[in-house]
């Protein structure tokens, strides 16, 4: 189990937002008894906890069993040998993470975590969608609901969507449900010399489309040398501004081999916090943008929901979705393998 020293010494780098806000090894102190008793439930349980990269640095940095985003995490939910899955993160990922094992306990700390990409699309759109565009691959984003998912062919994350459409023998494609994403999917091949016909659904994440190409201008001009770093689910203008484009995991790798020794972020601002502590001998700034959702999470509802966890913590699905949707998601595993 992790020490107060342990924990302080991860955190003490970590300088989102205000000074006042920065970790003190007192605060470390005071989250101990808490810690602790999480890990003896862990134990008595045999239950691991995964814990997404825009997760409090608090919960990242003591109990999580797997970090990382969300196809890793994915891919951590399939090969775990547990009987508990505790998701912190938001509700799709908990669910992904039972589609991929009907026969485990997984657990939502965080029930109320939605996400503006998941809540924007139901099963009945899709269902709409699909008499609409008869002939096309139905490709949807992991950001999505089991339904959701239930009702498509193939699922991607925010590593591999680039690699995956383009691995799709189908020209026609219809994307949901990140419009911007999509946008960037579509410049990506025209840039290539691909030809695929991309239809979008109109959702956003609310967090990545409040970034303006002017800010990304502004960084350049203070900040000499900076690597700008751009999560895809951002508009095609901040994208065509980026040095690099990727997942939170791969920005976090694409700084551990980078020579470059400052960085600034363009996502949510928990991995500017993460790559503040693995990497203090480099420099990283990012906007303060907070996901509300992945922000709900805490050491106390992990507790609780370990201790005793009500229905509207363990995830269910239904036998007919979980089937579909485990399709879905293992055409992903079956794409990137190839
Ligand atoms: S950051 Fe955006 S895409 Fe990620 S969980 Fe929050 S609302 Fe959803």
């Amino acid at each position: 189990m992790v020490t107060a020293e342990q924990l302080y010494e991860k955190l003490k780098d970590i300088q989102v937002g205000n000074p006042i806000c920065r970790f003190t090894q007192e605060n470390c102190e005071l989250l101990l008894p808490t810690i602790r008793k999480i890990e003896e439930l862990k134990r008595e349980k045999n239950a691991i906890i995964l814990v997404h990269n825009y997760v409090a640095p608090q919960i990242y940095y003591s109990v999580a069993d797997f970090t990382g985003d969300s196809y890793g995490l994915s891919k951590k939910a399939k090969e775990s040998n547990a009987d508990v899955i505790v998701f912190a993160a938001v509700r799709f990922m908990a669910e992904t993470a039972k589609i991929l094992n009907p026969q485990k306990t997984v657990l939502d700390p965080n029930p109320n975590g939605g996400c503006s990409l998941a809540d924007g699309i139901t099963a009945e759109d899709v269902i709409r969608l699909r008499k609409e565009f008869p002939d096309h691959t139905f490709v949807c984003y992991i950001n999505t609901t089991a339904e959701v998912k239930a009702q498509c062919d193939v699922c991607v994350t925010s590593s591999n969507v680039y690699a995956i459409i383009e691995k799709i023998p189908n020209n026609k494609i219809y994307f949901l449900p990140d419009r911007l994403m999509g946008e960037n999917v579509i410049n990506h091949f025209k840039s290539k010399g691909l030809n695929k016909d991309i239809q979008l659904w109109d959702g956003t994440c609310y967090v990545h489309e409040e970034y303006q190409p002017e800010s990304i201008d502004q960084v350049r001009r203070n900040f000499e040398g900076v690597e700008i770093l751009v999560h895809p689910e951002c508009s095609s203008s901040v994208v065509g501004k980026a040095d690099y484009v990727g997942s939170t995991s791969q920005m976090l790798n694409h700084v551990r081999e980078s020579n470059g020794d400052s960085f600034f972020l363009v996502t949510e601002c928990g991995l500017t916090g993460v790559l503040q502590s693995e990497f203090p001998q480099k420099t990283f700034a990012g906007s303060c943008t907070l996901c509300k959702y992945m922000k709900s999470n805490s050491l106390e509802d992990i507790l609780n929901v370990l201790e005793n966890p009500g229905p509207e913590n363990t995830i269910t699905l239904d036998p007919e979705t979980q089937q579909r949707s485990l399709q879905c998601v293992e055409r992903m595993f079956e794409y990137s393998a190839h």
